[in-house]
């Protein structure tokens, strides 16, 4: 990096070489501990801005920073982030050539290296280590953390060897960032690394700049198309459960007119790549994934996630939804939500061979899932309290803050389908209780002489999808159960004694109509420019056209080059000297003198 004259101190470089004004809370203790020679065990949402503590006492602190992580992809994507920011960075893994690696040792045997990125097979081979640890090293990060323990849900049994490493540099300051850790993982990272408790650091899990909602499904691709309209021209994943759906969403949307690309396990390995580069590189792609999609993408300007399944547990929901929005400008989580998704999920889960314990677990997780999508109450607060974190009572950005839902009191609708469940023999699907309940002639109720039981058409008020809402709110509070096994038959769970004898009472929410928003392409809800007058989107749309040619140049992804926000505010504030820039959010020295001319040229040929 370029030297400042004075020593650098943690702020200089940050505004002098990321060209950001302050530290966010957490992140200006962990620095400074490390700063300080001390260990540091990071826990902090994604977004929240784990690489710069370690990264700028690295380049505080004399000698290299060592940067373990698990991923090529997300080594080169930092690496030339850093690049961009002019400071020196390389990564060792099986992919550099003979060459490269001779060059980046010499560099650190010079002492011009700032941060050295290594894969842990590289880090563990022993000639590697012999080498390393006889150079100056300023820090040992470990990256994606959670990957050295057991209990963490990516466990990679190479990582359990940087211990070894510990071993041999323990005086070294130890930094250890993770987005996903829970107790007992981060109580093994700790133990594995050997590092004392005081190194924890919790951060909250809140991502306040994603908005959360569920929508019934109803007519499903419609209601995706509905919700894709709000994100016009914007990159996002949507997950799909299986291989067939991933496919078939894909070359819908493509029909539609959409930027889509499939990406799951079955695909070829070079087709896989080759999408998963166009995401990256590329401005606007939508890519429509299994769960297979999205470790190791490290790209901020994700705008949205949306899930056609229901995700398998809250842990797994936060994790896929948190890949939006790491640029900390809004975005959306957004999920469709249908008894059948839980069926199947329930389904998998009892085939899945898994016995006792965890088959347990996985219905207490997939439980409080659904608990999640029925809720009346503030999603955001549920899903924190879920992973034990006190939450206010309203978010005010999540769909039933922003259009609180009704409830009312079903205690008798509960009783009614109940009955008629109980009197058909716990065996008939939701078609067929529906129609009993509303008092249809069908040829199934006529054959099975349904319709002599006192029940029938007991519900004539309601509507079908009345009823179907109904029953499905029961089966989500295990009131009554779907028989996963055989053919959706529903039955009485022993929870419904309680109801059936009028002493529960059971209360529902009045699913809300699926928003009518317009199809006007202007409507995008988290359109990051918020300056929202033609001109200024104007303004937004040919910085982010001349940053994806200056991108494409250099064959790097277009965030590298300038986050949305720094766009965002440079169509806003419209610069006009070369020392504007550096009061833009993410432009410091480097940046300012690489691009700085070619944007405010730009910027002086657009109306104001
Ligand atoms: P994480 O690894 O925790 O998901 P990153 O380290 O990728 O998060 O940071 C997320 C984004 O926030 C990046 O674009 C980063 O440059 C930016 N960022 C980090 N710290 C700050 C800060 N103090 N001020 C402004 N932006 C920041
Ligand atoms: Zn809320």
């Amino acid at each position: 990096m370029l030297k400042p004259i004075s020593a650098p101190t943690p702020r200089s470089v940050l505004k002098e070489v990321y060209g950001y004004d302050a530290f966010r809370a957490a992140q200006e203790a962990a620095i400074d501990r490390i700063v300080a020679g001390e260990h540091v065990v990071l826990v902090m949402p994604t977004g929240g801005g784990k690489s710069i503590c370690y990264q700028i006492p690295a380049l505080v602190r004399p000698g290299v920073g060592i940067v373990v992580s698990p991923l090529i992809a997300l080594m080169q994507d930092q690496v030339e982030s850093l690049k961009q920011l002019g400071v020196k960075a390389a990564f060792m893994n099986s992919t550099v050539s003979m060459e490269d690696q001779r060059e980046t040792r010499r560099m650190v045997e010079s002492g011009e290296l700032d941060l050295l990125y290594v894969a842990p097979e590289r880090l563990m081979k022993s000639s590697f280590l012999d080498w390393i640890t006889s150079q100056q090293i300023a820090l040992l990060a470990v990256d994606e953390a959670h990957c050295i323990s057991q209990w963490g849900h990516d466990f990679r049994p190479e990582y359990r060897r940087i211990s070894e490493v510990r071993d041999r540099i323990p005086h070294v300051p130890c930094i250890a960032v993770t987005a996903t850790a829970d107790r007992p993982t981060q109580l093994e990272i700790l133990q594995q690394l050997d590092l004392p408790d005081e190194a924890l650091t919790v951060t909250g899990f809140d991502r306040p700049n994603i908005r959360y909602s569920v929508e019934v499904q109803s007519s499903g691709r419609k209601q995706l198309m509905r919700f894709l309209d709000r994100h016009e021209g914007e990159a996002g994943i949507v997950y799909c459960l299986s291989r067939n759906k991933v496919e078939k969403t894909a070359a819908f949307l493509k029909e539609q007119g959409l930027d889509a690309l499939p990406y799951h396990a079955g695909l070829p390995a070079a087709t896989r790549e080759a999408n998963q580069q166009r995401f990256l590189l590329e401005e606007g792609v939508v890519m429509v994934a299994t769960v297979a999609f999205g470790m190791g993408i490290d790209k901020p300007n994700v705008r949205f996630v949306a899930h056609l399944d229901i995700p398998r547990s809250p842990e797994a929901y936060y994790q896929e939804t948190g890949r939006a929005g790491r640029d900390d400008l809004p975005s959306e989580a957004w999920l469709l939500y249908s008894l059948q998704s839980v069926v199947m999920a329930r389904k998998l889960m009892e085939s899945n061979g898994k016995e006792g314990q965890h088959k347990w677990t996985e219905r207490h997780k997939m439980d409080a899932m659904v608990g999640f999508c029925e809720t009346a109450a503030c999603r955001r607060s549920v899903l924190l309290k879920y992973f034990g974190q006190p939450a206010d009572a309203k978010c005010g950005n999540c769909d039933t803050c922003l259009h609180p839902v009704e409830t009312w009191d079903a205690t008798e609708a509960a009783q009614k389908v109940m009955s008629a469940i109980h009197r058909t023999g716990q065996r008939w699907g939701q078609a067929h209780i529906v129609s009993v309940l509303r008092g249809e002639e069908t040829e199934k109720i006529t054959r099975s002489g349904h319709d002599r039981l006192p029940t029938f058409g007991v519900g004539e008020n309601r509507s079908t999808n009345e009823w179907r809402s109904v029953i499905r709110q029961l089966v989500a509070q295990d009131l009554i159960r779907v028989d996963v096994t055989g053919y959706g038959g529903l039955r009485l769970s022993p929870a419904c004694g309680p109801v059936l004898k009028g002493e529960d009472e059971v209360h529902l929410r009045v699913d809300p109509d699926p928003p009518k928003s317009s199809r006007s392409r202007k409507g995008r809800t988290t359109q990051p420019a918020i300056d929202t007058t033609p001109a200024g989107q104007e303004r937004f749309e040919a910085l982010r056209a001349l940053r994806l040619e200056l991108a494409r140049d250099q064959g790097v992804p277009p965030y590298v080059i300038f986050s949305d926000k720094t766009l965002t505010e440079m169509s806003e504030r419209v610069p006009t000297t070369l020392d504007d820039l550096l009061a833009i959010s993410g432009i410091g020295a480097v940046k300012r003198d690489r691009y700085g001319q070619q944007f405010l040229d730009k910027l002086a040929e657009l109306p104001v």
